[in-house]
């Protein structure tokens, strides 16, 4: 077999073969040439209507990337027809390896995709030797065409949270169906008017579906949730329960404790860098210097100790299935949190108690906690993988990507 034959049997470029090819240099990488000839025989379809043709209106030499071979970046140099197309006019010749008007054939964009989905997108444009917005653009368009319009059929508990786009600045909305662990929806904003578009497309039938919504508490998704789904109960998660009773009581006790502490270096010093261990939950402190930091500290400030027993008793309200149950144990801790005499958890406490309601809703539409706060980590990762421009819309079909749901 002659080497053309070779290669292009090979490279499978359906309806071409290599005629001519050559080796070249461009800086440090080298680079296989492939001029690929149209073979005439074969009939010619239209990508528009996916007919076949009667005539070929015009071509084009074009440069298109390839996958690379052994250790030469692959180029290939062919002409790309049009078909003059009874339905459409003159259109581009339907090719099974090659998209339309696309700079890489099928098989690269979809390496790039798949590389996409585990590597950031500079270290996929690097490998390949693509331009680092080339590389956006394809696992963009892989993304659209596999997630398409979401199915909003048999939603029935949706879940919403907000996450920082950029430290703290800017945020987006992100709507989940627990139960099938999937993103629905991504925006811009955090307001009010910024999360509508997503009732617009759940559209009135689907708002109509809607049992239960689980959020933080005082947010602004309460007023617009009320005002599309009026009968959809709101329920509220532990993970943003339990994170404010972190940064609103345990730091607050924490510095209060750490200024009362001004003439002991040392126990200043303990209390002061024990942030990270007593925000833990208790089960992820297994280092055994850890442990035993923590029980000194917890030994020596009663505050502390309070209020560390306190959180762990307050998660175990959301263990209870039976609301009746629920509420008498509620009332218990209220009482101990009151009693406490510590304003911080007192003033918690207050304000935890209007949000009842919706915190015992949580025995009917019990949510797994860790999906919410996996989402959170996640978009993390995204961000710092696929988020050093300004393309929200790519940056949110990473999400719904990472979050296809089950079932
Ligand atoms: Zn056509």
């Amino acid at each position: 077999m002659a080497p053309n034959e070779c290669i292009s049997a090979l490279g499978g470029w359906e309806g071409f073969e290599v005629c001519e090819w050559r080796q070249e240099r461009r800086g440090a990488q080298s680079w296989c040439v492939l001029r690929l000839r149209r073979d005439r025989s074969r009939a010619a379809y239209c990508s528009g209507c996916w007919r076949e043709a009667q005539a070929i209106h015009d071509l084009e030499w074009r440069t298109v990337r390839d996958l690379p071979l052994f250790e030469h970046a692959v180029e290939l140099e062919l002409p790309r027809v049009r078909v003059a197309c009874a339905q459409c006019g003159p259109k581009l010749e339907l090719l099974g390896w090659l998209e339309p008007y696309a700079r890489v054939t099928r098989r690269l964009a979809e390496s790039v995709t798949r590389l996409c989905a585990v590597m950031s997108i500079r270290h996929v444009a690097e490998y390949f030797g693509l331009n680092w917005k080339t590389v956006k653009e394809i696992d963009k368009r892989s993304l659209q065409r596999r997630l398409g319009p979401v199915d909003f059929q048999g939603v029935t508990v949706i879940g919403m949270d907000e996450f920082a786009i950029q430290r703290g600045h800017r945020y987006a909305t992100v709507v989940i169906e627990p139960s099938r662990k999937r993103v629905l929806w991504v925006g811009r904003g955090r307001s009010r008017e910024e999360l509508r578009p997503f009732f617009v497309l759940l559209g009135p039938q689907g708002c109509a579906a809607l049992q239960a919504v689980v959020m933080d508490m005082n947010t602004a998704y309460e007023q617009e949730v009320r005002a599309h789904a009026p009968q959809a109960r709101l329920v509220y998660d532990l993970f943003h329960v339990v994170a404010k009773y972190g940064r609103e009581v345990i730091d607050r006790v924490r510095v209060d404790e750490a200024n009362r502490l001004r003439a002991d270096r040392r126990g200043r010093r303990l209390v002061k860098g024990a942030r990270w261990l007593l925000l833990r939950n208790r089960e992820n402190v297994t280092r055994e210097p850890d442990q035993v930091r923590l029980s000194e500290l917890l030994a020596a400030n009663r505050a502390l100790l309070t209020v560390y027993v306190l959180k762990d008793d307050l998660k175990a309200l959301w263990d209870y299935r039976h609301e009746g149950y629920a509420r008498r144990f509620w009332s218990g801790w209220y009482r101990r949190a009151i009693r406490s005499r510590i304003a911080p958890l007192q003033a918690f406490a207050r304000r935890l108690r209007l949000y009842l309601p919706g915190v015992l809703a949580h025995c009917r539409y019990p949510l797994n906690t860790s999906l919410l706060e996996g989402i959170n980590n996640k978009i993390k990762v995204i961000k710092r993988m696929a988020y050093g421009f300004r393309d929200d819309d790519y940056f949110f079909l990473k999400i719904r990507a990472a979050f296809p749901g089950i079932g």
